[in-house]
């Protein structure tokens, strides 16, 4: 049996689960570690079973909380190289420094070396010794700046694998097919996973439908596709405009008119289920993405398929299995 479940879909966090009978498989994890399980265990998940994490992007909404799920169920994380580039970039931001800031730095290290090469020998330091080398650091770093975890490297994964946009591979017996998006990050993608004949698809935080994404999303026996914002409520909504021309653009986010527009003309209708996600809290409602879907794939006529569910921000999608 294969089980699809939307554990949380929206800005705030976004993590689903694809399980046949012998593999599970997290994909993104914008939630707490502690919220996921919680998450899991509503849903009716063990998260010791989990067997890998697949991450999409790296924004914070899709990967806040993957290092310490990862480190606690000492599960290896998939992500292309860009993508886990960006996020270790993302954990440890490094300070912009003027030129006169940075001379001051060497002269201060300089300092230091000689201070040490003084100091009379102690034998080799120890790895407590190293935490708290990397501790003392800390009150050197200026207010807003990350400063170190206690000698513990914040991007420290079990294991790291990578893939690559367009390269199939497997996690047991799920075949993973990663496809390029039209969003501002890296190196951002979509799946198609497939196992035991079943094809699920998962596609949200695209600017647009481009052509390559419209020829990954056929065949489906469910699809996950964003249905971001109602392009009236964005336009006169809070958001400044600078951020509403970001959502707008073509790395941005799918609204409920373009997400419409995929199902009514560039899909086959095949799928059992059509889930919408990622919706905006501000510049959608519920009922407003599921009125643009219905309209959209009421021209293909099927009794059995494209059965509409709204993903939820707060809690889980009960399980679709097949
Ligand atoms: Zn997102
Ligand atoms: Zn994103």
């Amino acid at each position: 049996m294969v089980r699809f479940t939307v554990l949380a879909s929206g800005s705030r966090g976004n993590s689903a689960l694809v399980c046949s009978g012998r593999t599970r498989i997290l994909v993104d994890c914008g939630l707490s570690c502690r919220e996921l399980f919680r998450r899991m265990k509503l849903a009716g998940e063990d998260p010791a079973t989990l067997d890998a994490i697949v991450i999409t992007h790296e924004h914070s909404d899709h990967v806040a909380g993957v290092a310490v799920t990862a480190r606690k169920l000492g599960i290896p994380v998939y992500f292309t190289e860009a993508t886990h580039r960006a996020w270790m970039r993302w954990l440890a931001p490094r300070r912009q420094m003027t030129y006169a800031q940075w001379l001051e730095q060497c002269r201060r290290q300089a300092a230091e070396r000689q201070a040490e090469a003084d100091a009379p020998e102690e034998g080799e330091p120890d790895a407590s010794d190293l935490a708290a080398e990397s501790t003392a650091e800390a009150p050197a770093t200026e207010a807003g700046e990350a400063a170190p975890t206690a000698g513990k490297d914040p991007a420290w994964l079990p294991s790291v694998q990578y893939f690559e946009a367009g390269t199939p591979f497997a996690i047991g017996d799920i075949a993973v097919n990663p496809f390029t998006v039209s969003h501002d990050a890296a190196d951002p993608v979509g799946f198609v996973f497939q196992a035991e004949g079943v094809r699920l698809a998962l596609a949200t935080d695209l600017g647009y439908v481009s052509p390559n994404v419209r020829a990954q999303l056929q065949r489906l026996d469910l699809l996950l596709l964003e249905s971001n914002h109602d392009l009236e409520m964005l336009r006169d909504g809070p958001y400044p405009w600078s951020v509403k021309q970001r959502v707008l653009s073509r790395v941005g986010h799918l609204s409920n008119e373009a997400a419409a527009s995929f199902l009514e003309e560039g899909y086959d209708g095949q799928a059992a289920y059509v889930i919408l996600g990622h919706l905006s809290e501000n510049n959608n409602l519920p009922e407003l993405a599921r009125l643009a879907a219905e309209r959209a794939l009421s021209c293909h006529a099927s009794l059995l398929a494209n059965r509409i569910l709204l993903a939820a921000q707060h809690e889980p999608l009960p399980p679709v299995c097949f």
